[in-house]
């Protein structure tokens, strides 16, 4: 029904599901990690404000009642400060029971953004900002071209709480291979302690044809881990995150066992599920992974 106001394959967090999704912009403005393949063959652009309004208009009657907006592609946080202020203000101000408008931001985009950017975002209704870490190791960031290092990734994050704004973070468990493993979920522990996020889900690794990272797998570079290593890197990632209070989830369709809790607090009812998950090789098929 809205064809037109919808561009390519639409991308949002699971958490998302019930919301609004609308396309500020179309496709990754980044679009170089070579494990992704989400938004290949989408040139990316901003909308202008001018055409968001005209597909907000355009949706309003079906939606009248919605009460949470995602705005989608990749990285909607890269559009101009005072476009995006615009767009949440006029969100707020067409759908009255709106109460949470959220988007995907890169990095590159937080960094971009001063404080008093993102408090203007904020007071214009922004709630949370989800960002893909995908890995706290400086060496697999930089071998899958995420194009952030991790203090990239701690000063973003830190940024995003101190303007009041929610962060929700992702890592990719099995990013780095058998033969990062270790060095992966340690260090992804590490930076995610260091930002103490109030959200954070490690989905794990699945590859789509065409991923730039399926070369080096043929190639012999980089061989992908098992369930139980993939388990162990979830275990060793709640193990070592010290955080205030943040909602951890491992529960995606991509995930060979679904674990979830908060955390600090149940850090050890999660450990004990995994524990078990290892002793009972009780796995979700491979065949059954979902991206
Ligand atoms: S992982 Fe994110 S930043 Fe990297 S190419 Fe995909 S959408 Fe863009």
């Amino acid at each position: 029904m809205f064809h037109d106001i919808y561009e390519g394959n639409i991308f949002r967090p699971p958490s998302e599901a019930r919301s609004l999704i609308l396309q500020a912009t179309i496709g990754c403005s980044w679009n170089r990690c070579t494990f992704c393949t989400a938004f290949d063959g989408k040139k990316f652009r901003a909308k202008t404000l001018e055409d968001i309004i005209k597909d907000v208009d355009k949706v309003y009657p079906f939606y009248k009642d919605i009460r949470k907006i995602f705005l989608a592609d990749a990285n909607a946080l890269c559009m101009e400060t005072e476009d995006l202020a615009s767009t949440l203000e006029y969100l707020y101000s067409r759908f009255k029971d709106l109460g949470r408008v959220t988007l995907y931001g890169g990095p590159i985009d937080i960094q971009r953004k001063s404080l008093d950017e993102l408090k203007r975002l904020k007071e214009a209704g922004l709630q949370m900002i989800y960002m893909g870490l995908e890995s706290g190791s400086a060496e697999v960031l930089k071998k899958v071209r995420k194009g952030a290092t991790p203090d990239m990734m701690i000063e973003a994050g830190k940024k995003v709480k101190a303007a009041g704004i929610k962060f929700s973070v992702m890592v990719i468990l099995g990013l780095g291979g058998q033969e990062l493993s270790e060095v992966h979920a340690r260090e992804s522990a590490k930076v995610l302690s260091a930002m103490d996020p109030d959200y954070a889900a490690a989905l794990t690794l699945l590859l789509e044809p065409g991923a730039e990272i399926l070369k080096e797998i043929e190639e012999g570079k980089m061989t992908l881990i098992s369930p139980e290593q993939s388990l162990k890197e979830i275990r060793t990632i709640i193990e070592g995150m010290d955080v205030t209070n943040c909602v951890f989830r491992s529960n995606h369709p991509s995930n060979y066992v679904p674990i979830k809790g908060n955390l600090p607090e149940d850090r050890a009812k999660m450990l004990s599920e995994i524990d078990e998950a290892l002793r009972n090789s009780d796995f979700r098929p491979e065949g059954w992974r979902a991206l």
